[in-house]
């Protein structure tokens, strides 16, 4: 940092009385790092948020989009617009490569950020349990990137098999196999089922897209096993009843250019998508702390880096045991653990006693299955059907941050469930990806 930026910064962050204000710097504007950003718009203290995107993400409802349900901008809201009412708040879109714990400061590619508290909330990234080569082949969702990237994936499939020569060729173009039968598989899976049965089926003239093969692949015996075995036999049976074929117990061996290997065979096919692990962003190097299995930074009770009182880690990238458990890398955990930080930082700035130690109330588990069945562990409550795809959505619709996305995503639920279209069918190129593209239909629709 400049002289100049320090005295303006110094200037910036002064009281009428000339008090210091403590900067809170907090990293990640995903649902941690909001819910640590809006707790503490009452607080004394100045709140820098930096995210790499100008964005905040609702990543539970990015399979929509890669399945042309939904737009971008309808799962999506500019950070700078959900935190505008908040006085003591500044947004910097900026990528974070390091921290320096020594003199408190975060390392960005244009400058430095000081900092007094800091809350790190960089989600997590795909895992491909030692296998990075098979990234190119099976690219997961994460991102408005990934899944607009996975909707033109998709979409083409249709495409060249409208072009292809032959019956083995069309065959192998509408086969999708998705790797990892938790939720996002599971949602993934339902999705693409109901696109080629329903969403494209009178849309083709020489293919019937109802005659895509769709798999779900999961190592371990059973889908998704966070939730109760009676709920994921459900689970399956309407992802079957929807044309899904589910593979349990099969572990995948290899993916490369052609296909997958499942269980010694080969299915030949360019439509493999990554479901399975996720792994915590760097921030474990930045703070060169311990990290579990997974690379996420093992915390203490309030969240705090061990020796660094000042240093929070939460959500997706923090690894928090509660009755000798880690806790889940999901949405609820990231927002409960982003709202108690805040409120430690308040205490302390406030010189009050600290609160007790986290814990998380876990409010239950959902999934979707296709437009109309859902699954539901809530507390004592478990059960399937429309009931819980009817509570699933209305969950997912309560936690969107936007009015306006709220409505559109409403209607737009209630125009697919009665049409059964999905409005949001563009293929789209970035232009470095153009090139590719071109190539790839070219040679998938070459004799
Ligand atoms: C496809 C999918 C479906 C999911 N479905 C569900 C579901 O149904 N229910 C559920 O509860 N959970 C679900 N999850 C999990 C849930 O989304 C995560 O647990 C949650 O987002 C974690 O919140 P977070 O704040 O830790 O990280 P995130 O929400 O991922 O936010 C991290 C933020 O940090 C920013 N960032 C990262 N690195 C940097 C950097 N170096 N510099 C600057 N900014 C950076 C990112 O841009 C991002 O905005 C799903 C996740 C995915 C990917």
């Amino acid at each position: 940092m400049n002289t100049q930026d320090a005295i303006q910064t110094e200037k910036e962050r002064q009281d009428g009385t000339g008090k210091s204000i403590p900067r809170v710097v907090i990293i990640g504007a995903g649902f941690g790092g909001i819910r640590a950003a809006r707790a503490l718009h009452n607080a004394p203290v100045q709140v820098t948020v930096i995210d790499r995107n100008n964005h905040h993400l609702f990543q539970p409802l990015l399979y929509q989009v890669a399945t042309a349900g939904l737009s971008p901008a309808d799962i999506s809201a500019p950070i700078r617009g959900i935190l505008k009412k908040q006085k003591n708040t500044e947004v910097v879109m900026a990528e974070v490569t390091g921290v320096d714990l020594e003199q408190r400061q975060v390392l960005t590619q244009k400058r430095e950020l000081p900092y007094d508290y800091l809350v790190v909330a960089t989600g997590a990234s795909h895992s491909y349990f030692g296998h990075n080569e098979w990234a190119p082949y099976a690219p997961g969702l994460k991102s408005i990137v990934d899944a607009t990237a996975l909707r033109r994936k998709i979409l083409l499939a249709f495409e060249a098999a409208e072009m292809a020569q032959d019956e083995e060729q069309r065959r192998n173009l509408l086969t999708f196999v998705l790797v990892g039968g938790g939720p996002t598989g599971v949602e993934m899976a339902g999705a693409i089922a109901e696109l080629a049965h329903k969403a494209l089926v009178s849309d083709f003239r020489h293919i019937d897209p109802a005659s895509a093969r769709i798999l779900l692949v999961e190592a371990l015996p059973r889908i998704l096993p966070a939730f109760p075995e009676k709920l994921s036999k459900k689970a399956q049976q309407a992802l079957e009843h929807l044309g899904v074929e589910v593979c349990t117990n099969s572990p995948v061996e290899q993916i490369d250019e052609d296909g997958v290997v499942i269980g010694g065979q080969r299915l030949v096919t360019r439509n493999v998508i990554w479901t399975a692990g996720v792994a915590a962003s760097p921030a474990g190097k930045w703070l060169n702390a311990e990290v579990d299995r997974a690379g996420r930074v093992k915390v203490d009770a309030d969240l705090s880096l061990p020796g660094h009182p000042e240093v929070f880690v939460v959500g997706d990238t923090a690894s928090c045991m509660q009755d000798d458990k880690p806790l889940p890398g999901v949405a609820p955990v990231a927002m409960q653990e982003g709202t108690y930080v805040a409120e430690v930082i308040a205490q302390r700035v406030a010189g009050k006693e600290q609160p007790r130690a986290f814990r998380y109330k876990n409010k239950g588990n959902l999934a979707t299955i296709g437009r109309s069945y859902g699954i539901a562990d809530v507390g004592k409550l478990r059960f399937g059907g429309f009931i819980g795809w009817i509570f699933w959505w209305a969950v997912h619709i309560f936690f969107l941050i936007g009015f306006r996305n709220r409505f559109l995503v409403m209607f737009q639920w209630a125009w697919a469930y009665f049409t059964y279209q999905r409005g949001a069918r563009l293929i789209t190129f970035d232009p470095a990806a153009l090139q590719k593209q071109k190539e790839l239909v070219e040679e998938l629709t070459s004799v």
